[in-house]
């Protein structure tokens, strides 16, 4: 049993508690936070022992009713691996801590890809992680491009991917952040910072993106064009990506017309958070005209990366290999949406496309 600590208990660090402590292999030994807000009663509500990760607000925890286990090193020295959900740039500053204890850790896509040994994306470069004290798990958006040219590269071969990534402004708690009613070029500089990093998982890819930034909480939505080394049919390439776990191929028919409708989906299917773990590939705009692929995807970016998380740790200590790790991963988690997730019948969906 893998002893695991979350350092950062914030948008991504509690889904990732959860999605260990779901798991048969691993557990979750204990969470580090700056401050007993409402995320740290959930914690303790999901019986997570609490660490303070700055010992001086530790008696804050106490004013708040909640009982500290002790301080972030000492779960540091406790885990077998912590996995890092700092925001940005903190991960960084905590790899001497981990590097004291020994312990090793994965940290998430906001630090630059020299924070680790390996940046990790499981669909894509499993075996780069193994036996890897430091593991970086990409970021949203770079998990939800590498999930889809793996696939696309092992069958078809890729010559050039350009991908047109609309980013949401921020996530729904983020209400300081925006824009607000507007719509930016964001880097305006193109091409934008997410192709190198694309690079971190796949070296030899060409591959250019451009970024934006809309007022919207919910989803990204990426436009990519694959140019293949061989030529397609759209019907290979979508019974190709029906065959990923991590990726849903949208029906025709039912009447999800954009990201707002994906996340009422989840929330329906009763999913935790109303998370969608999967890249979400529009069916019908799956087109091709020669070697040119085109569609359209919708990412979430509060929890794509959450099995990548679990499947690092399992990469790092061998435990599994890749298919192992991932059919259990999402087995235990939920992830995969197969068939009619709607519920509706064939009859009812009939008649919902007429509408
Ligand atoms: P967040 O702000 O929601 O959560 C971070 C948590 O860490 C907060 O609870 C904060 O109080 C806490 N924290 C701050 N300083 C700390 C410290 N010194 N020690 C311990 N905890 C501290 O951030 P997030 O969205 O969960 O992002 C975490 C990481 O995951 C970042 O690298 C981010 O780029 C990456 N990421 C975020 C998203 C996303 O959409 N939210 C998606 C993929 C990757």
């Amino acid at each position: 049993m893998i002893r695991v600590g979350v350092n950062g208990y914030g948008t991504i660090g509690k889904r990732v508690a959860d999605a260990v402590e779901a798991q048969p292999d691993m557990e979750i030994i204990g969470v580090a936070k700056t401050q007993p807000n409402f995320e740290a009663h959930t914690a303790v509500k999901r019986g997570y022992p609490m660490y303070a990760a700055i010992p001086e607000r530790a008696p804050l925890f106490a004013e708040a009713g909640i009982d500290i286990a002790g301080e972030v090193d000492e779960l540091v020295a406790e885990a077998d691996v912590i996995v890092d959900c700092t925001p940005s740039g903190i991960g960084a500053k905590n790899r001497e801590l981990y590097e004291t204890h020994h312990t090793p850790a994965i940290f998430q896509g906001g630090e630059d890809a020299d924070v680790a040994d390996v940046s990790f994306n499981a669909r894509s470069n499993y075996d780069a992680a193994r036996d890897v004290d430091y593991v970086r798990v990409v970021s949203c958006n770079t998990t939800g491009l590498s999930r889809i040219i793996a696939p696309l590269e092992e069958e078809y071969g890729v010559e050039k991917v350009r991908a047109t990534l609309v980013r949401r402004g921020g996530d729904p708690g983020q209400n300081s952040r925006g824009p607000i009613n507007d719509i930016l070029p964001n880097p305006i500089k193109v091409p934008s910072h997410h192709g190198p990093d694309v690079k971190t998982i796949f070296p030899n890819l060409e591959i250019d993106t451009l970024g934006l930034k809309v007022p919207a909480t919910l989803m990204h939505v990426h436009a990519l064009n694959v140019t293949l080394k061989d030529d397609v049919t759209g019907a290979h390439v979508r019974q190709l990506l029906e065959g990923e776990g991590r990726i849903y191929v949208i029906p025709e028919g039912l009447g999800i017309d954009g990201a707002g409708k994906l996340k009422d989906l989840a929330l329906d299917a009763e999913r935790p958070r109303g998370d969608l773990w999967e890249n979400c590939v529009w069916g019908e705009s799956i087109g091709v005209n020669g070697r040119d692929l085109y569609l359209f995807q919708a990412i979430h970016q509060e929890s794509d990366v959450i099995p990548e998380n679990v499947d690092a740790i399992r990469a790092m200590f061998e435990l599994e290999d890749q298919k192992t790790s991932m059919e259990l991963t999402d087995r235990k988690i939920g992830v995969g949406i197969s068939g009619d997730p709607s519920g509706f019948s064939e009859q009812a969906r009939a008649e919902f496309a007429d509408d």
